[in-house]
This record gives structure tokens, C-alpha cells and sequence, in this order.
């Protein structure tokens, strides 16, 4: 194998060697600006025309696959510091000329939506690119942070026969004919209703009650029918449990781990960060002064790692939002009472107008929250938190678990959760129960914080959303 372009742009020259990548382009017959998706920055490779085969010159497009062996020599122009003189050009494919006009491989700008339909050639682009690695990245501090923390990792199953989390509408799996009324679900494969799991957490509490501290990291499904910026069928959620804890330790591992990996990109995604920062900051120049963001991409990212998150309980929030400006000039589209969950519009209040910083809310009502948090001592809260984002809203969503097991089954019968489908949950309260807490990270959300990407079907490589199951 070649030596990849990020290895040979810190090569000193001069140097004899071949790389492999796809021309971004080719102007003046001479210069081929090649990619290879190795970091953010082209190789020049510079030839000479009239020594090659007219027919292989002809066919450098963009897009196409080529070999490129010479003197990696210090550049002579501006804007790189080594180019390549290539003596020998192999193509491995060619691009095919006549429908290249059609695809976001011709250099120019194009659409977020355009480069969604061609979700298959977007990863070529600098954008996509940059927001790709940078999601490698994440995937891997997360590991890494938790490794070195002391979790386990531990995999939870995608099929399940719980659907008793109620964090939204599941996806039924199934072997059974499609298009059959009164299905017989003893028939079915396992022998009872089977779904996509919305959340590994119930699984992952068993995990914590035996080893401690561990970590799910693997894919969720929701079939919630709302076309959001902000939320896909399909996403990645980070759910660690740890044993031992209380609701107060859930919060600080909440902000330091977002601080980590905030930091983490910082430090190792430099250039494909600076390169996101300084594209958003073009395109929001275009847009009306009130719709821009306040902050840069990197002022944000800078922001949420240099200040302690705000804390505050529910009951607070309400209160701040019952005596805001919008609120009074009835610009709040949902009601604020006490008892009805936040929505985004007041989350986005507290976060960017109120605090400037990312808010964790703590203590929401019971009846709003699902039936596993813990009864705080006043009866009618919870020990949940959220932890909210300036321009993403809710990041984190978590709580302190209900490890007694009276009051476990007595919000079982209130919440209508059958106990049968979830005795082995209930049984963990039996033998050896512990306080415990817990969170679940939408990896994606995280991601969009980090690229500054403002709909989260462009960090996700294949994005599935309603009516939209492509690739
Ligand atoms: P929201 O109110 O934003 O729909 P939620 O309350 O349903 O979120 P939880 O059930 O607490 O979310 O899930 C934990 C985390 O998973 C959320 O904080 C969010 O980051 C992420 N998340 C939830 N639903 C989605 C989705 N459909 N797509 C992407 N991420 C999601
Ligand atoms: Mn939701």
C-alpha cells in the first residue's frame, strides 16, 4: 500500500514516492489537486502533458481513480508546501464524462439536500469529508474516555421483547407474512412481539448491578413520525450506567464526558474544524443578522469546555420561563405550567438567551418522565436530569434509577408497564440493589455540536428518516 496524503504532507522532501486518490480537479493540463480522504488537504500533482498518452490525459475528471508515481518535491506555488512531479500516471477507473455534469462531483457548490441524494458519492466532497473523520474521532474518544474511566463495554441487544421504555414508537420485527391482520404471534420467530430496541439502558442497569461502571455505544431505532432537524429513525446512543452513584454523580459524568470529547476534537480534528468554522461562517453571513449564530463553531465548542453548566431544577426553570419576555408577549407557541414538559422553543430560551451556556435541568414531574426514575422525597419529582445545548437542545437525557422495589412495582401499575415483561428488571431490585444512574447520549446530536451541522441527517452517513430508507 501507498503512503497515505496526510503522511506524505509532513514528509520532508525531496522524496521518490506513489499515492493513490481521486482527482478533485485537474486545471491547465497540468495540475491535479488529489484527494485520498486521508485528511481534509489535496496532494498537487503536477504533470507534464505532452509526456503522457493524450488518450490518459483526457480521461483525468474529476472523480476518476488514479496512481501517481514521482518526486515529491518543496512546491513552488503558494498554497501547499509539497507537491508531487509526477512521472507516471496509472488511472484505476475512470469518470465517466457524460454523467458527471449530473453529479456533486463537479466542483461547485451544492445543496445539503442535493448531497443527500447522492448520499453515495457525498463522502468525496470537503465537507463530508471533514464531518465523517470527525465523527471517527468522537466514536473513538468515547471509547477511549470511558476505557480509561474504568467502564466496561458492554452490547445490548438490537432485538428486543421489552417495549416497555415508552421512549417512543418502536419497529416490529418480524418473519411473518407481511399483510396478514390477527398475526398469531406465538407463530412468530421468538414466540412473542419482537422490536427494534429503542435504548440499551435496561439491559445495560443488569450490566452495572455486576460490573460497575459500564457503557452501551450501538445503534436505536424510533419510529417517530416527526420530520425534525434533530431527530432520525435510525441513531447511535452512548448509555453509560454506574453503579454506586447518585443523580449528582450522573450530572458531573454528564459534563465532564461532553467536555472530553469536546476537547478531544479540539485538540485532534484542528484542521477539519477550522475548515467546518470557517465555511459556516461564510454561509451564515449571507443570512439576516437574527438568524446568525452569536458565536463561531469554535467559540461554541470553546465555550461549553471553559464553563461550569448551569444547574437548576425544573421548578426553577418554569419559573424563569413564567417570567420571561416571550413568555409575557405570548411568543411561546406551548403553554409553560408547571407539570407540562419543556419544549424546544423554551429549552432554546434558557440555554441561548437566559444562561448563554449549556443548562442541566434537574427534578422534573414524575407523570412526564418514564416509569424506572427515581420518587425524590417530595413525591411528586423525579431525579432526572437533561442536560441542554446551545443550538442542539437536549444532548443528554438521564436520571437516578429507582432501585427500591416497592415503589419499582408501584410505578410499574402506574405507568401501565406489565411486570411480566419485565420481571428480570424488577428481580435485580431483589438481590443486591444499589442507587444507580445513568445517561443516554444521541451520538448524533453530539455530532451535530461538534460540526456545527444544522440538520442531523448530515452526520450520519446514511441518514433514516420517514419515507427515506436510501442506501
Ligand atoms: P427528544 O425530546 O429530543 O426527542 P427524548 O427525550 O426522546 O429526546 P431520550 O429518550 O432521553 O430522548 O434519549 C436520550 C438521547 O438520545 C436524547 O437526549 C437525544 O440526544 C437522543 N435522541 C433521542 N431521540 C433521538 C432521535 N430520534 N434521533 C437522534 N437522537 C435522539
Ligand atoms: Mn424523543
Amino acid at each position: 500500500m501507498n503512503k497515505r496524503i496526510v503522511d506524505i504532507l509532513k514528509t520532508d522532501p525531496p522524496k521518490e514516492i506513489s499515492v493513490s486518490g481521486w482527482v478533485r480537479s485537474f486545471r491547465g493540463n497540468r495540475f491535479i489537486s488529489l484527494n485520498d480522504g486521508s485528511c481534509l488537504a489535496s496532494l498537487q500533482v503536477v504533470i507534464d502533458s505532452d509526456k503522457l498518452p493524450h488518450e490518459l490525459v483526457s480521461n483525468l475528471n474529476n472523480g476518476a481513480s488514479i496512481l501517481a508515481t514521482g518526486r515529491l518535491i518543496s512546491s513552488q506555488g503558494s498554497g501547499q508546501s509539497v507537491e508531487l512531479q509526477a512521472e507516471e500516471i496509472k488511472i484505476y477507473g475512470k469518470s465517466s464524462q457524460e454523467e458527471l455534469q449530473k453529479t456533486i462531483l463537479q466542483p461547485k457548490r451544492h445543496s445539503l439536500e442535493k448531497l443527500r441524494e447522492q448520499g453515495h458519492l457525498r463522502m468525496r466532497t470537503n465537507l463530508f469529508g471533514a464531518v465523517f473523520r470527525i465523527r471517527h474521532h468522537m466514536a473513538y474518544a468515547i471509547n477511549k474516555y470511558f476505557n480509561d474511566n474504568g467502564f466496561f463495554y458492554i452490547h445490548t441487544p438490537i432485538i428486543t421483547g421489552t417495549d416497555a421504555e415508552g421512549a417512543g414508537e418502536t419497529f416490529r420485527v418480524t418473519t411473518l407474512p407481511v399483510g396478514k391482520n390477527n398475526i398469531d404471534n406465538s407463530k412468530d420467530f421468538f414466540g412473542k412481539p419482537t422490536h427494534l430496541t429503542v435504548s440499551g439502558q435496561l439491559e445495560a442497569e443488569l450490566a452495572a448491578l455486576a460490573l460497575g461502571k459500564v457503557y452501551t455505544f450501538g445503534p436505536t431505532f424510533r419510529a417517530e413520525n416527526s420530520n425534525t432537524t434533530r431527530h432520525l429513525a435510525e441513531f447511535w446512543m452512548v448509555e453509560p450506567e454506574i453503579a454506586f452513584a447518585d443523580i449528582n454523580d450522573d450530572i458531573n459524568l454528564g459534563e465532564e464526558f461532553l467536555k472530553y470529547l469536546i476537547n478531544y476534537a479540539l485538540t485532534n480534528c484542528k484542521e477539519d474544524l477550522q475548515f467546518l468554522n470557517d465555511r459556516a461562517n461564510k454561509e451564515e453571513s449571507q443570512l439576516p443578522k437574527d438568524k446568525r449564530n452569536e458565536l463561531s463553531l469554535l467559540e461554541r465548542m470553546n465555550m461549553v469546555t471553559e464553563n461550569d453548566f448551569e444547574r437548576i431544577t425544573y421548578t426553577e426553570a418554569i419559573d424563569i420561563l413564567l417570567r420571561s419576555k416571550p413568555n409575557k408577549k405570548k411568543q411561546f407557541k406551548y403553554e409553560v405550567a408547571w407539570g407540562v414538559d419543556l419544549q424546544s422553543e423554551h429549552e432554546k430560551f434558557l440555554v441561548e438567551k437566559h444562561f448563554k451556556k449549556p443548562v442541566v435541568i434537574v427534578d422534573y414531574p414524575e407523570s412526564i418522565k418514564a416509569f424506572y426514575m427515581k420518587r425524590n422525597d417530595d413525591g411528586k419529582t423525579v431525579a432526572a436530569m437533561d442536560i441542554l445545548f446551545p443550538g442542539i437542545g437536549e444532548i443528554i437525557g438521564g436520571s437516578q434509577r429507582e432501585e427500591r422495589y416497592d415503589v419499582l412495582e408501584q410505578k410499574c401499575k402506574e405507568f401501565n408497564v406489565p411486570k411480566d415483561a419485565i420481571w428480570w428488571y424488577l428481580e435485580t431490585r431483589k438481590f443486591g440493589t444499589v442507587p444507580h444512574a445513568g445517561f443516554g447520549l444521541g451520538f448524533e446530536r453530539l455530532m451535530m455540536f461538534v460540526t456545527g451541522m444544522n440538520n442531523i441527517r448530515d452526520v450520519i452517513p446514511f441518514p433514516r428518516t420517514p419515507n427515506n430508507a436510501e442506501f
